[in-house]
């Protein structure tokens, strides 16, 4: 064949992959100081990541001095290289979709910068985990301090080297007043902004791990999966959480769509919507858990079209109750994903 297009034609593009795992590549760049929270909180919020779905992936000291930066040493221009590496490795993850958090101290405004240049201003997430020196020395969570303060360490950021603080960082985490947990929250409210809060379908079809993630069942939801095989006069579709749900959703929707004057959508959004408490109440009135799985599936489904359709007509629309009816589908969709989950795991 004759090389008629040049090779990126070919190639894949970032689009393409971010929209075969249903999310977009972006890099936080965690910055604080020694013992300040940065790998804790990389860590949780790449399982709650994981959990939920998406491909993450943490570089920190271990995974890149040990490896492609073992060659680097502690002095200044080495340090600036170890940051310029990293950022050219994150920039590369990126590129290809990945999540990707960077926890490392990057003590200059100046490397920081020089990381987000390379990465790309509009990929680059400065996530400041702000915590007094006081406390970092107190945790000491490697001794490093004792042994920096011991003159044994030179040049320990913080102690005898500056550290400079984020002038405005995208992310603030003040871990004297935030816990891990709420840190995690509001790196996952920024990941949700990209539009990708629900995860794509093709996950399952794949026959991945995405619904066997191990969160566990509300108190709630722990009653209404075993209400299943409860006494029979208990036994009844309307006692579950996710059909209600579905129905409020529905019915909700059903006053709010009249005004859509695009028929197609109307009908789309109609029918998507009917079909998740129908495929519900059908699966449960099968008896078997196996089939119940399937039905529920299928409920999901219908719920991420719809939720999808819903995120058309806000382009289209202004509806006052529309962000509510997409939050209740969005933990609609949870709670179907956690069931299965449950059904899965209690093969009765
Ligand atoms: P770094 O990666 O910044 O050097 P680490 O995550 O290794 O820091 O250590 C931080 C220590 O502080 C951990 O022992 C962690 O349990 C503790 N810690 C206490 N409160 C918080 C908080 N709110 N956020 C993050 N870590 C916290």
């Amino acid at each position: 064949m004759n090389n008629l297009y040049p090779i990126h034609d070919s190639l894949v593009s970032r689009q393409e992959k971010e929209k075969l795992l249903s999310q977009q590549g972006m890099v936080f760049w965690f910055t604080g100081l020694s013992g300040s929270g940065k790998s804790t909180i990389a860590t949780a919020f790449q399982r709650t990541l994981y959990e939920q779905g998406y491909f993450a992936e943490v570089l920190d000291g271990d995974n890149i001095r040990t490896g492609l930066n073992n060659n680097l040493s502690f002095s200044e221009a080495d340090r600036a290289e170890n940051i310029r590496r990293i950022a050219e490795v994150a920039k590369l993850f990126c590129q290809n979709g990945i999540i990707t958090i960077c926890s490392f101290i990057s003590p200059t405004i100046a490397m920081r910068e020089q990381a987000r240049t390379i990465i790309g201003p509009g990929d680059f997430v400065e996530v400041f985990v702000d915590t007094p020196l006081e406390i970092c020395e107190q945790r000491d969570v490697k001794g490093l301090y004792a042994r920096a303060r011991r003159g044994e360490i030179k040049g320990f950021t913080g102690i005898d080297s500056p550290f400079e603080a984020p002038i405005n960082p995208e992310i603030h985490i003040n871990t004297t007043t935030v816990g891990v947990k709420e840190a995690v929250g509001n790196l996952m409210a920024k990941v949700r902004s990209t539009g990708y809060e629900v995860r794509g379908m093709g996950y399952e079809v794949r026959g991945m791990g995405y619904e066997m993630h191990s969160e566990e069942l509300t108190e709630d939801e722990e009653n209404i999966a075993s209400d299943f095989y409860a006494p029979y006069n208990k036994k009844s579709v309307q006692n579950l959480i996710v059909w209600q749900k579905a129905m409020q959703i529905t019915s909700r929707l059903l006053k709010m769509v009249e005004e859509i004057k695009e028929f197609g959508l109307r009908d789309q959004i109609i029918r998507s919507s009917v079909s998740i408490a129908s495929n519900i109440s059908e699966g449960y009135n099968r008896g078997s858990n196996k089939e119940f799985i399937r039905y529920l599936f299928i409920a999901k489904g219908s719920a991420s079209e719809l939720h999808t359709q819903l995120l058309f007509v806000k382009e289209l629309y202004t509806f006052n109750d529309l962000d509510a009816i997409l939050n209740d589908l969005s933990v609609l969709l949870q709670q179907l994903g956690k069931l299965i989950q449950y059904r899965k795991s209690h093969g009765f």
